[in-house]
């Protein structure tokens, strides 16, 4: 890995109720002992567990996230909707956009670039999700895929320094399966070239997510140019979550 920090988001998707918080003290104990490693924890719980969580992380390293947002910035008549403003008067710093299970619910790029710019308004800190299907790969159209929705949902978007991307394959989310290494070793720098170009700037983050566990870290952290690591099921539980960040280091 590299020498920069590394970030492990947890993803708790639409799982979790209260009594989820209680395995949180072992991670928050882990994070404390653990100064010698140079890492970020995120942890993205669904909507209603926001404010119990930041109550219990306050005095932690670890940040919390929000799994999307709407695109309107403050308030308005959006039934069932959560604006960047209500989620940063909480407290929360990060929100992931363009989740492959958010695309697959309705958000398109275009709505996917004006949440960006909705949170860039807030200075809310974005994971921004890529990832292409099972068909799009085998069709060899996975760059181009990439790169468009890159392209789409950042239009006009000029200052990335707050975006933290993330690689999801859609056929990796969930299923075992991850990439072949030397494959994703090259998608990343193809990616980070790409960005860095389009953007002029140095130093692209980007993280992997899909199926990641505590078996297979051990190939995925030799990848050097990965900057952490989007994990959903495994996050759920806080012994798995605690073993990838640890086998990550060692
Ligand atoms: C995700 O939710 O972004 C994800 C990567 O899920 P999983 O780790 O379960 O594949």
């Amino acid at each position: 890995m590299t020498n920069n920090y590394i970030y492990f988001v947890a993803n708790w998707k639409m799982f979790g109720g209260i009594k989820s918080l209680n395995s949180l003290g072992k991670v928050i104990k882990f994070s404390k002992l653990s100064k010698k490693f140079k890492f970020k924890l995120i942890y993205c719980p669904p909507y209603t567990l926001l404010s119990p969580f930041i109550k219990k992380i306050k005095k932690s390293q670890i940040s919390l996230g929000a799994q999307n947002c709407h695109y309107i910035s403050d308030s308005g008549a959006y039934t069932g909707s959560i604006s960047p403003e209500m989620l940063k008067s909480l407290g929360v710093k990060y929100v992931i956009l363009g989740h492959s299970e958010s695309r697959s619910d309705g958000d398109t790029d275009y709505i996917i670039n004006r949440k960006v710019r909705s949170c860039n308004k807030k200075k809310l800190k974005i994971i921004f999700c890529i990832g292409e299907t099972l068909k799009e790969k085998r069709n060899g159209l996975t760059h181009q895929v990439l790169k468009k929705q890159i392209s789409k949902g950042l239009e006009g978007v000029k200052n990335i320094n707050n975006i933290l991307f993330a690689y999801e394959p859609v056929w990796s989310i969930g299923t075992g399966v991850i990439p072949k290494l030397p494959t994703l070793r090259n998608d990343i720098n193809i990616l980070k070239s790409f960005i860095s170009k389009k953007f002029k700037k140095k130093n692209i983050k980007i993280l992997y997510g899909g199926s990641v566990n505590s078996n297979n870290i051990k190939d995925l952290k030799d990848i050097s140019t990965l900057d952490g690591f989007l994990v959903g099921g495994a996050s759920q539980n806080a012994k798995k979550f605690i073993d990838i960040v640890k086998k990550t280091f060692n």
